[in-house]
């Protein structure tokens, strides 16, 4: 999955969202897009492939604001195009989202025929097109934000833009992570501390259900029914190395590089190397008394999966189903109340393999 950052400050955020992306470039993504509120209006730019054709875009044109978001997309719903890519915009809202609305279509249908006109293929404008219409109605930002989250189901990361309000970003969670940082007079969001690690250390994770009004100098957090909720602010260790390429072209090299030292991370809560033995686990499993084991997992992941049924079923003669997550979801296996269930997810964020 693919990446979401926001900054509400008191400096032009353009530049500093565009390098916030940069840093959630290792999850994927085929498009991107940045949306600031500048003089009151909502303005964006977007771009088909890799962030330097963003940037590029944003040197011909560029865009200033002290308050903006951005998105890089890996498209579920429509080509990777510059018309798809997010930010979406309808109406005097700006939208960004990670995941997928899973009942886009009927919200789709009903806004159309209410006079909606859409301009993507996307799942996510009927979120852009739900907040305008709850608008139109009568209701404050925050009212029409939480109206919306009421209606949408699915996997969502999001963050909004009202243009009416140039200093604050509305953000909500469900599934997909959402981190928010504390600065100096100025407040950021992003899928990850990692993203934040250049502004501030100081972090709040959403959890699931919650929603979020972030200003310049503090945020409100909500529960899905509304209520205030308090979540602890924490000193992220994500440290601004992390995330370089070292000495390596690609990702992909320095990942395949990494992979003994990565393997050996993994490992080593599980294996004394010392003493050459396996650490019992107070909580484990006992795979002898589970009948069946099903895997669901998707793309790399689901090949990791196919390896680990072919490690279980011969060594620990355990039978194993495995698919991908998102047929896992649909398919109705008649598994015993025994039997045991693996989800696997190298970015723990993959939106059928979490549902
Ligand atoms: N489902 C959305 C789309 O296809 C968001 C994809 C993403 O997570 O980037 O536009």
């Amino acid at each position: 999955m693919c990446g979401i950052v926001g900054i509400v400050g008191h400096q032009p955020v353009s530049e500093r969202l565009v390098e916030a992306l940069k840093r959630l470039e290792y999850r994927g993504y085929d498009s991107a897009g940045v949306a600031t509120i500048d003089a009151g209006t909502l303005q964006r730019r977007r771009a088909e492939g890799k962030l330097v054709n963003l940037e590029s875009r944003l040197r011909e044109e560029p865009l200033a604001g002290t308050i903006g978001i951005a998105h890089t997309r890996w498209a579920t719903h429509g080509a990777p195009t510059e018309r798809n890519a997010h930010p979406h915009f309808t109406e005097g809202v700006a939208v960004v989202h990670n995941g997928i609305i899973e009942n886009f279509a009927e919200l789709k249908d009903e806004l159309a025929a209410a006079g909606a006109e859409f301009q993507t293929e996307t799942d996510t404008e009927v979120v852009a097109h739900l907040l305008a219409k709850y608008r139109r109605d009568g209701l404050g930002r925050r009212e029409a934000m939480h109206a919306m989250l009421k209606r949408v189901k699915g996997a969502y990361a999001l963050a909004v833009l009202f243009e009416d309000d140039p200093s604050t970003i509305m953000a909500a969670r469900n599934g997909p992570p959402l981190a928010i940082g504390h600065g100096n007079g100025e407040m950021f969001l992003g899928s990850d501390a990692i993203a934040l690690a250049p502004f501030t250390n100081e972090i709040t994770y959403l959890i699931d259900g919650d929603w979020a009004v972030i200003g310049k100098t503090g945020v409100h957090i909500f529960d899905f029914d509304g209520n205030v909720v308090e979540r602890p602010r924490q000193i992220s260790t994500a440290a601004a190395f992390l995330v370089d390429k070292g000495n390596h072209r690609h990702f992909m090299e320095k990942e395949i590089y990494e992979q003994p030292e990565v393997i050996a991370h993994a490992l080593g809560h599980y294996v004394n190397f010392i003493e050459n033995r396996v650490v019992p686990i107070s909580d484990a499993i006992d795979f002898g008394k589970v009948p069946s084991l099903a895997i669901s997992a998707c793309g790399t992941a689901y090949l990791a999966g196919l390896i680990g049924k072919y490690w279980f079923e011969r060594y620990a003669r355990l039978p194993v189903e495995i698919d991908v997550a998102s047929e896992f979801r649909y398919r109705e296996i008649p598994l015993s109340p025994q039997s045991a269930a693996l989800f696997i997810s190298q970015s723990g964020e993959t939106a059928d393999t979490l549902a």
